[in-house]
């Protein structure tokens, strides 16, 4: 029995790699033109890492990671997001002395061990971004901007809602926490069994419950923006401003807290309508602490990650950019080697050429030109060996005309810069 791929874990298959090189396109022009450098990093890191850096009370942390222990005996994690191990290498290359803030993208699989649905896989990938040292709610107005003009490049923006909230610094948070659990108690019978059981581990995460039965009480909790500190009201209120400023809409959320521990102030996801309960296509927020919690300096950092799957589920199909521009068909082996050395030149000057082996009739090799959607055909056999001249073929007419074997080369390459072809 053929062997298949894991559960939850997809190929990519060439049909589909031109949305996906549009969209890692479209992330890097805009990143960069923010000024975000890109940085790589490792698949797995030290289970700890993500422990401290993600939360232990967190859904990641407590049931989807894929851990195990390597042959030296350590506890190894497949990341399955990618700030944990980006403020890993800040830290551990000493970001610090750079001027800030210290701007980063990355991009690249992460590993969650979720139930497999469209839109949730078990291998999925994101692009990450974080602004590393900046206090000013600026940066923060600033890195939503950009994430919407990532949108905008791929022509997605008006498709999607972007939603912001602040969930207020720790202390705020314990005074909502202590204010919401007084206030979800009282329900907690008509709650979900998971909500029933985030009561008292995670009460933030009622907020983010999905089941209908829980909506009408979460309708009607408190807001966290009523516990909000004067700093921390003040920091949400700029962010707004700026956004304004910017000119960037949002909707205000106070029930959007996220799933990662690390968040304080401001938070933010863009939604989609478009692909059923997976409507995150991406989400962030601000994490003042985590790289101290890290073990580095007490740089503050705001950031988000993108899942590309979604993104690439929401483009249309545009036709194939990969199609080959002409066919050269050779008729026998005199003509495969004019050939060859056509193709090579065309190739080297950057036009798609598909070539005929020489072993196959002239219907065969036409029904293929078809098939492939090229352009053009080159078709040579012996009697055009002996007049220095191939017969080219525009295939949308059925045209041909002759064009001298050495100048071949320069014909396809001008044909192909004239139709805009690859
Ligand atoms: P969700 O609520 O969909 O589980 P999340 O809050 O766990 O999302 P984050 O950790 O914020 O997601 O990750 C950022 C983005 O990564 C999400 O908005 C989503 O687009 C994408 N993502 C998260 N988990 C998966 C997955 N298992 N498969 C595909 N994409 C995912
Ligand atoms: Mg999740």
């Amino acid at each position: 029995m053929a062997i298949k791929a894991v559960r939850g874990v997809r190929d990519i298959l060439p049909s589909e790699t031109g949305k996906w090189q549009r969209v890692e396109a479209a992330a890097r022009r805009t990143f960069e033109a923010y000024g975000y450098r890109e940085i790589r990093l490792p698949l797995f890191e030290r289970t700890e890492l993500f422990a401290r850096g993600i939360g232990d009370e967190t859904d990641i942390v407590k049931k989807e990671m894929y851990t195990f222990e390597d042959r030296g005996g350590d506890s190894i994690t497949l990341r399955p997001e990618a700030t944990a191990g980006l403020l890993r290498a800040y830290i551990e290359h000493g970001f610090q002395v750079e001027p800030k803030p210290v701007r980063l993208y990355t991009a690249g699989p992460m590993f969650r061990y979720e139930r497999p649905q469209a839109g949730r896989y078990r291998q999925f990938h994101q692009a990450n971004v974080e602004a590393l040292g900046e206090p000013q709610p600026a940066v923060d107005a600033e890195v939503i901007a950009m994430l919407m003009d990532f949108f905008r490049e791929l022509g997605l923006v008006e498709r999607l809602a972007l939603h912001v909230n602040s969930i207020g610094d720790t202390a705020d948070r314990a005074a909502y926490i202590a204010r919401l659990l007084e206030y979800l108690r009282p329900h907690a019978a008509v709650l979900c069994g998971e909500c029933q059981a985030r009561l008292e581990r995670n009460p933030l995460r009622v907020l983010d419950c999905k089941v209908p039965d829980c909506q009408p009480v979460i309708e009607k909790a408190p807001s966290i923006l009523d516990s909000l500190s004067p700093e921390a009201a003040k920091h949400f209120e700029r962010v707004r401003e700026y956004l304004d400023a910017l000119g960037q809409a949002y909707t205000v959320t106070p029930r959007l807290v996220r799933g990662l521990d690390y968040y304080v102030r401001t938070t933010f996801e863009v939604l989609t309508t478009e692909l059923g309960a997976q409507n995150a296509v991406a989400g962030g927020g601000r994490y003042d602490g985590l790289i101290e919690r890290l073990g580095g300096p007490a740089d503050p950092g705001v950031g988000f990650a993108i899942g590309l799957e979604r993104v690439v589920l929401l483009l249309e199909d545009h036709d194939a950019a990969s199609r080959p521009f002409v066919l050269l068909i050779p008729l026998g082996e005199a003509a495969l080697r004019r050939l060859l050395p056509v193709t090579r030149a065309a190739r080297q000057a950057g036009v798609a050429v598909e070539l005929g082996y020489g072993g196959r009739k002239l219907p065969r090799e036409l029904e293929r030109a078809n098939k492939l959607g090229v352009a053009y055909a080159v078709i040579a056999g012996d009697n055009e060996i002996v007049s220095g001249e191939a017969v080219l073929r525009a295939m949308g007419s059925g045209e041909q005309r002759r064009v001298p074997f050495a100048a071949l080369a320069a014909e396809l390459v001008g044909l192909a810069r004239k139709d805009g072809a690859p």
